[in-house]
């Protein structure tokens, strides 16, 4: 990270043919090379190392931890927990409890962060170290489909002989044509987590989730944010019912400007002067910061995959078997840079997916339920088949759908704006997807996962037990919707 500003690699070592000649190159022989140590690959190194193989993990940073630790995942909850922290002693008011407005120490509110992020990441070094897995620093490239070389990054090459090789290099944020992105004042993701002072206000171009997340940070700490989407919907993909309650409440937080295009004008002493192409033709309007978050593309470019037999794909995804291996054997990829969807748990599960078949074990990945989570407030979760989905293929389904309004639980954490629906298969009453806005939609969604995961019906998930008063009762009352008796909702089943 320069300035806020996030470069693909920490550092680049640039040496020419000829400097390499004369460099001493360390050879080593190992069983697996994991190449990335985000949370898949630093995952598929600790399952191969438990399972006894001679693992070596290389990665550009100092200990793993990789996107989701240092840039993503990590950084933006530790911020998110804050803003939450400040919107609820804002809406204590309503109750009969009143804050005075908070003051924000910048300064410390984002070496609060990175505090948690190295306590993390160092906390995985140790991991790394205990499990006696050889963890190199540096940038790794293919040489050809056996050796890959590393170069430290405190200077030296190291060439490695390898078994087996897994491919975790992640991805990272796409780019706006032609914007300047040497300017200060336009960051993607990573410039956003570590701005350190909150600006007077903020442009997010771009309606998914990263750009509402950090969006919403700063709105809670004081700054005016407008958020721009070229698409009629923010958060596209997710189901319209799941996104109304929170583009609602969204809508008495900051701007949000649908159907429009950006494009950059100039940058002056006041900030980025853009232009927003919409429905009412095109307007300039000057900000002190913008954050592009437009998605993520895969690190697929000089690895020296055109060395190997290794596919990629048009998008940039390195082209993968079920079993996560590549066209070149005992060459695998995992986790972003393998294809969407581009999230954490989806890239380590990948990558233990990976070891068995590096095993020897009959393995592939092939989940029912891979969960969705946008940690916003309300927080918005889904897996498994969605409606809209549902209806784009033609999937016949039943819908039950249970009204936070009706939930005690949410009534007196003041959140009645939630929703949660089960899609049902109407023939064989099995659950195919599960979908939830609401405060801990994130954490309730695992319930979703795991009954899709055990085959459960929409009868077992009413069965079950569940514990009063909370808000994975509104499961359970979801799934008595569908029979047409659930307790506090009187909806009778049509005949
Ligand atoms: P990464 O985490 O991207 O790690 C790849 C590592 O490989 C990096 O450390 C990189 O430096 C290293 N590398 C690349 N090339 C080389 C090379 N040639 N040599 C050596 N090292 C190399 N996902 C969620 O599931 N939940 C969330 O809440 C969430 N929030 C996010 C918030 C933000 C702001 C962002 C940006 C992302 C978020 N994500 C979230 C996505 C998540 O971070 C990624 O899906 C996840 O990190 C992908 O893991 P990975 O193992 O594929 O690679």
């Amino acid at each position: 990270m320069v300035d806020g500003k996030e470069m693909f690699f920490p550092f680049t070592i640039h040496y020419s043919p000829s400097t390499f000649s004369r460099m001493s190159v360390d050879k080593i022989e190992t069983d697996l090379v994991v190449l990335g140590a985000g949370p898949g690959g630093y995952a598929a190194a600790f399952r191969a190392a438990d399972h006894g193989l001679k693992v070596m993990l290389v990665d550009t940073e100092a200990n793993p931890g990789g996107v989701c630790l240092y840039k993503g995942c990590i950084p933006s909850k530790a911020l998110l927990h804050a803003a939450k922290v400040v919107n609820e002693a804002r809406h204590a008011k309503e109750f009969g409890i009143e804050f005075s407005e908070p003051k924000v120490d910048a300064a410390k509110l984002f070496s609060w962060k990175n505090e948690v992020v190295k306590k993390l990441t160092g906390g995985l070094g140790q991991l790394t170290k205990q499990r006696k897995i050889e963890f190199i620093q540096g940038q790794g490239s293919f040489l050809n489909s056996k050796t890959l070389q590393v170069a430290k990054a405190h200077g030296g090459i190291v060439e490695v002989n390898f078994k087996n090789i897994i491919i975790a290099t992640g991805s990272r944020p796409h780019t706006l044509p032609g914007w300047p992105y040497e300017s200060e004042n336009i960051l993607n993701s990573t410039g956003a987590l570590s701005l350190g002072q909150i600006p007077p206000t903020l442009l997010v171009v771009g309606g998914g989730y990263i750009g509402l997340e950090l969006g919403s940070v700063y709105a809670a700490l004081g700054t005016k944010v407008t958020v721009v989407e070229a698409l009629d919907s923010i958060l596209a993909g997710a189901d319209s019912d799941l996104v109304l309650p929170l583009k609602r409440k969204l809508d008495s937080e900051m701007e949000i400007i649908l159907k429009t295009k950006v494009g950059f004008v100039k940058e002056s002493g006041d900030g980025v002067t853009v232009s927003l192409d919409g429905a009412e033709g095109v307007k300039e309007r000057t900000f002190h910061k913008v954050l592009v978050s437009i998605g993520r593309k895969p690190n697929s470019t000089g690895l020296g995959l055109e060395n190997t037999q290794v596919k990629v794909s048009s998008k940039g995804f390195i082209e993968i078997k079920p079993n996560r291996e590549t066209d070149e054997p005992g060459v695998y990829a995992i986790g972003d840079v393998a294809g969407d969807p581009m999230l954490a748990h989806k890239a380590s599960h990948e990558g233990f997916a990976a070891v068995e078949s590096i095993l020897g074990e009959v393995s592939v990945f092939e989940p029912k339920a891979i969960p969705a989570v946008v940690f916003t407030d309300p927080e918005i979760a889904w897996c498994g088949l969605t409606e809209s989905d549902a209806k784009a293929k033609g999937i016949e389904v039943e819908i039950a759908r249970f009204p936070w309004a009706a939930s005690g639980r949410a009534t007196s954490l003041g959140r009645s704006d939630g929703v949660t629906k089960l899609i049902v298969d109407p023939k064989t009453e099995l659950v195919l997807g599960m979908g939830l806005c609401g405060p801990g939609a994130g954490e309730l969604i695992a319930e979703g996962v795991l009954a899709i995961e055990m085959g459960a019906t929409v009868s077992d998930l009413a069965l079950t037990i569940h514990p009063h008063p909370t808000l994975s009762e509104t499961v359970m009352e979801a799934s008595e919707v569908f029979f047409g008796h659930a307790t506090h909702l009187y909806r009778p089943k049509r005949k």
